[in-house]
């Protein structure tokens, strides 16, 4: 029986136009910047996104880093949501190894912060105070429904980051998601940003890797920090050959994801003892939780994984499935009977 596996879509294998174009990849050693498919691929990334340069880092965490990094110095501030990844899932990282102070900020349940609350964020002249010098939203906001988070609001919170002298980061590690979801280019979606970066491994599928995408003196400073950092990589072009085949074909499946997420997400709320709102379902993650007492919830993920099925269990009433390359129409229809089925019983 296939392995039906909706943990996350990081899980995704590359496809088999990836895997030729990574046995064929023209390679050269890319600390040297002599790997001709890296180079393409940046060169690529820079003129979907409308900005002047990009830099292949190993992973979405490192692009965030990499990013902080480049705009703050140490005891510099950067203003973030509370529920954003790079302050919940990165390991602290910015902390530890920039000395960047994350001044949280609560996140709305569509993945904004409150203008007012940026605005108030945002430290005055004082010796008491650290600098404030970045904001970092996310796009789309994984642990806010992945919603996508629209133009406007994007440049409302650049303006204010232009009145105040300071730098607009977005982890756009779904950025793709929220382009499909809102109908609007990336080009778009990050025009009034400094820096943004994407994930190569989530809905784009491919194995390894993430870009950074900004101005060339941005870029030029984040390679030295991806070099001290240890991500730099020589024959990288394995990885870039990949991502430059998921920017081409990818598109239409993402768009087949978020089909599938609102299907399963439909499902499940006609399903006695699970709890959802299918309207909050906009990209391809779907949160919902348990409204039964005849289990736990890692009840219920411990049957539906001896049953082929994984999801995550995250926190004591939450669950998160996460629709990607690989799972197809009929596997939503399997997990929702085999849910209501245990459910039932
Ligand atoms: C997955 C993810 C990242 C980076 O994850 P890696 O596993 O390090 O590639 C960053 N931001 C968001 C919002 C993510 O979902």
């Amino acid at each position: 029986m296939k392995k039906i596996d909706l943990r996350s879509d990081t899980v995704t294998h590359p496809s088999p136009a990836m895997k030729k174009a990574m046995m064929n990849a023209e390679l050269g050693d890319d600390v040297f910047q002599d790997d001709p498919t890296v180079n393409n691929l940046e060169k690529t990334a820079a003129a979907l996104f409308g900005k002047e340069s990009a830099l292949l880092v190993p992973s979405g965490t490192m692009a965030n880093l990499v990013s902080v990094l480049a705009h703050c110095e140490r005891g510099e501030e950067v203003i973030l949501g509370n529920k954003c990844h790079t302050f919940i899932y990165e390991a602290g990282g910015i902390a530890a190894f920039g000395g960047v102070h994350p001044h949280t900020l609560i996140n709305q349940p569509d993945g904004t912060i409150d203008l007012d609350d940026i605005r108030h964020a945002i430290r005055p002249d004082d010796v008491h105070f650290p600098h404030t010098k970045l904001i970092a939203l996310e796009n789309t906001h994984n642990k806010c429904n992945g919603t996508p988070v629209s133009v406007e609001y994007i440049k409302l919170v650049s303006d204010i980051a232009q009145e105040n002298d300071l730098k607009l980061h977005i982890d756009g590690a779904r950025i793709f998601n929220a382009s499909v979801a809102l109908g609007k280019s990336v080009q778009q979606l990050n025009k009034y940003a400094d820096s943004v970066s994407f994930c190569m491994s989530k809905g784009l599928s491919a194995p390894v890797g993430s870009v950074i995408i900004g101005d060339s003196m941005f870029i030029q400073k984040a390679r030295r920090i991806r070099k001290a950092l240890g991500g730099g990589m020589r024959q990288a072009g394995v990885l870039a050959a990949a991502g430059l085949v998921a920017l081409g074909e990818m598109i239409p499946q993402i768009k087949l994801d978020h089909e599938n997420a609102r299907i399963l997400a439909d499902g499940i709320s006609q399903i006695d003892g699970l709890d959802i709102d299918p309207r909050n379902v906009k990209t391809n993650i779907v949160y919902f939780g348990l409204a039964s007492n005849k289990m736990t919830t890692s009840d219920l993920v411990q049957k539906m994984e001896d049953r082929g099925i994984r999801f995550l269990a995250l926190g004591p009433n939450q669950f998160r499935m996460v629709t990607h390359y690989g799972i197809e129409r009929k596997d939503i229809s399997t997990t929702l009977d085999v849910m209501a089925h245990l459910l039932k019983n």
